[in-house]
């Protein structure tokens, strides 16, 4: 038997949850009767949500012994979440999807059917359309990914998701990259392996709402550029190179100009220009030299990349002692 985790980070999702639960084992229901060699177990993040979804994973597992769960002391992030998911995930194969469905479970089986003979080691989905997003957030998107992929050497697909249909050896190649700030999209391509992209439509979220705000996304860009790409370093070299150019022609020009054509050169205003210039560029670069600075920094603290709080076997010890000592009590009444 092949054991399929299926990894997914959750912030408050207590809308979706449920409908999740629902489609996900109608199709790995199916899939057990299909591939017969397939066994399944759902492994929940609960990335410290302020609504009911540590509740409703409690009842979750409660009724289903495949939910497992864990659940953070704090929210951490998706990327947390998906690190948590791989790590605790016992399967030959894991996928990683999201819990608002916008990762349609139905795709499963197509994705199966390329990891399974070797051909591929990872399936996952590529949008080919961004329907439903605003304007200005696609040309961002857009603007982000032609950027990215022209100064990393780290292939970025434009449109590729965090839904993955992975093999063992993918997953723990991705593990091994144990980084505290975490790119997922660039990490998943970083590893190399042959991944099979399969077109997918834009779904919108049947309940709740986004956690992500524009800007929100356009941080998390910068996290990616910077985290796989040093290029803005170098780029702070340039200007500062150039600058040196262009200081170096005007110190000719004005020596030229005062020594052959005998005419005064106005200080005060070229100064100025000249002092907003340079100060400009130098906190520029030196602002891009802290940002790395500060990644460098934290990677050092070699912090835990997510705290977990609770998890399902926790949760079950826990009831099944409340239980025992419940009937304990039932019967030591009865012998009274
Ligand atoms: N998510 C998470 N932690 C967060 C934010 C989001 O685990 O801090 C989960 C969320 O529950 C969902 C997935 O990540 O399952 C994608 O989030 P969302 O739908 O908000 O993002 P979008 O689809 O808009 O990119
Ligand atoms: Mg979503």
């Amino acid at each position: 038997m092949k054991l399929v985790s299926v990894v997914v980070p959750c912030y408050n999702e207590q809308e979706v949850l449920p409908m999740f639960y629902e489609e996900i084992t109608k199709v790995t229901g199916k899939m057990s009767v299909d591939f017969p060699e397939l066994e399944f177990e759902y492994l929940f993040i609960n990335d410290g949500s302020k609504d009911n979804t540590l509740p409703i994973l409690r009842s979750l597992a409660d009724k289903d012994k495949r939910v497992r769960y864990i659940s953070f002391s704090r929210n951490f992030g998706k990327e947390s979440g998906m690190y948590a998911g791989l790590k605790n995930a016992k399967g030959d194969y894991v996928v990683v999807m999201d819990a608002d469905l916008q990762h349609p479970p139905s795709f499963l089986p197509q994705m199966y059917s390329y990891v399974r003979d070797g051909e591929f080691d990872c399936a996952t989905t590529r949008r080919v359309n961004r329907k439903g997003e605003s304007k200005i957030r696609s040309w961002f998107a857009m603007k982000f990914y032609k950027i990215m992929n022209k100064i990393s050497q780290t292939e970025i697909v434009d449109g590729a998701q965090d839904f993955r249909f992975m093999t063992r050896q993918m997953v723990d190649a991705i593990l091994d990259m144990s980084e505290y700030n975490r790119f997922s999209k660039g990490i998943f391509s970083w590893v190399g392996f042959r991944t099979r992209y399969l077109p997918y439509e834009n779904v919108e979220r049947p309940a709740g709402t986004t956690s992500w705000s524009f800007w929100g996304l356009f941080k998390y860009s910068l996290e990616g550029i910077m985290a796989f790409s040093t290029a803005p370093l170098a780029i702070s070299s340039l200007l500062g190179i150039i600058s040196c150019i262009i200081a170096f022609i005007l110190m000719i020009i004005t020596v030229i100009k005062t020594i052959a054509f005998g005419e005064d050169v106005a200080g005060y205003p070229t100064t100025i220009c000249v002092i907003f210039l340079l100060s400009g560029l130098q906190l520029f670069c030196t602002g891009i030299l802290g940002q790395y600075l500060a990644k460098t920094y934290l990677e050092t603290k070699k912090r835990p990349i997510y705290i977990a709080q609770e998890t399902e076997e926790i949760y079950r010890a826990r009831k099944q002692k409340a239980e025992e000592k419940a009937s304990g009590e039932d019967t030591s009444d009865s012998e009274k």
